[in-house]
């Protein structure tokens, strides 16, 4: 009996089944791209947990920071006693967020409650109450952000009933047969049968979906929601907290389509695996709560803030944005190779936007349906052969690869290398 064994037995009995299992591998170090296990087995990471890591494992950058603010102190409350780090970043992120003019932030602790906050301030700078959301979008786990989800199974089982005002619209993905233009003939028949467009506060789009499965939303689409909401006075809300802080290769992923919305979230890679999360917005709009209106206890951890300060520093000493470009280049061209040699396991579509990158399982070379189950056994395959992927989509049909940036070239390969022969000889 391994002590994997004990502490599986252990964690199943001390926690609640709702939060799911995980991989049967208990972490004791990790370093940039490389987690050891307390069996002492090495693993590659692509998973950068559930996609956190755009730096690594503890950047020598980022631990720098937070050794050094461990030493002044570990919090004071953002609200209570403020602090520079916490300034310093914000300054940072105003300056960084693809939107014209003055800009404001605001900061918390998760992604969830980044996006539940950013809908906070999109009622109180509009005077509207309801919010329009994609299939097949994920937002969190709160109240508000699983009525924003589009996944039923887990996420909303057992859970409801669920906040009123929430409407939902097609999220385009060509090759599945669903057009732009679906989905705005979609958007007419909601403004013209349940929602009046005047009652909606923020429409609210992830510009690469994450959880959904990788699908990368059209400059189209973006231009045409722009328009819309400037049409009928909407908020357009980005919710980045997946495809932002350098995952594609821009700091935010709707740089790629030069629409700007009008508030961002993020959060995940923004300090490096320590938790926290911020909204960027417009300044009058951020500016529309009552003072003490937006907050939390923990909200903007000045040890977390030092992480999210080295984070920047490595993305500009690093050039980590070029370095996110390449390495989806490389990672794309190698899954269409992969495809092209036709045996094992069959690959559908491959797919992504700078280093968020993914692919499908299908039942067949060449064509067939997605195969979720196939995904499921190539993960586990991956693990055994020591390379740490996850999956995503509806079905949990794809495979998404988010090496840190940061990897070294040949570990990237070694990965890369595991990951074909599991495909190619299951
Ligand atoms: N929004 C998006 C796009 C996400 O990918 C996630 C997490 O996967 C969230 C929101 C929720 O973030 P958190 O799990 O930190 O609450």
């Amino acid at each position: 009996r391994t002590q994997t064994d004990e502490l599986l037995e252990r964690r199943a009995n001390a926690f609640s089944r709702g939060m799911s299992a995980g991989q049967p591998v208990f972490a004791a170090k990790a370093k940039n791209s490389e987690i050891w296990d307390v069996e002492g087995r090495r693993f590659i990471d692509f998973g950068g947990g559930i996609a956190v890591l755009n730096t690594g494992h503890r950047h020598p950058l980022v631990m720098k920071r937070v050794y050094e603010q461990l030493e002044r102190f570990t919090h004071t409350c953002l609200m209570v006693t403020p602090y520079e780090p916490a300034v310093m970043l914000a300054e940072k992120l105003n300056a960084i967020a693809p939107i014209a003019g003055p800009k404001k932030t605001m900061l918390v602790t998760t992604g969830a409650e980044a996006v539940e906050n950013a809908i906070k301030i999109a009622r109180a700078a509009t005077g509207r109450s309801d919010v329009v959301v994609f299939s097949g979008a994920f937002h969190g786990r709160t109240l508000l952000t699983m009525a924003m989800t589009g996944k039923v199974v887990p996420y909303k089982t057992r859970f409801g009933p669920f906040p009123p005002g929430i409407w939902r619209v097609p999220y385009p993905i060509e090759h599945k047969g669903i057009s732009v233009d679906d989905t705005f003939e979609a958007f007419k028949w909601l403004f013209k049968t349940d929602v009046d467009p005047k009652a909606v506060a923020a429409i609210v789009i992830e510009p690469v979906q994450g959880e959904g499965g990788f699908y990368v939303a059209s400059k189209e689409l973006l231009q045409r929601l722009r328009a819309l909401c400037d049409e009928h006075g909407i908020l357009l809300i980005a919710d980045e907290i997946q495809s932002g802080f350098g995952r594609t290769g821009k700091w935010f992923a709707m740089e790629h389509s030069g629409v700007e919305p009008d508030l961002i979230t993020t959060a995940k890679s923004l300090a490096g695996g320590f938790p926290l999360a911020g909204i960027v917005g417009k300044a009058a709009v951020m500016d529309a709560p009552e003072p003490g209106g937006l907050g939390g206890t923990y909200a903007g951890n000045p040890v977390a803030c030092a992480a999210a300060l080295g984070v920047i520093e490595a993305f500009e000493t690093e050039d980590l944005l070029e370095k996110s470009l390449r390495q989806g280049e490389a990672i794309l061209k190698r899954l269409k190779a992969i495809r092209r040699r036709k045996t094992g396991r069959p690959i559908g579509d491959v797919r992504g936007l700078g280093g968020m990158t993914a692919f499908e399982l299908v039942t067949a070379h060449g064509g067939g349906d997605p195969d979720a189950a196939a995904a499921k056994a190539l993960a586990a395959d991956c693990l055994d052969r020591g390379l740490m992927i996850l999956t995503c989509g509806v079905f949990g049909e794809t495979v998404r690869l988010l090496a840190p940036l940061t990897i070294q070239p040949r570990v990237l390969k070694e990965g890369l290398d595991i990951l074909e022969e599991a495909l190619v000889s299951p």
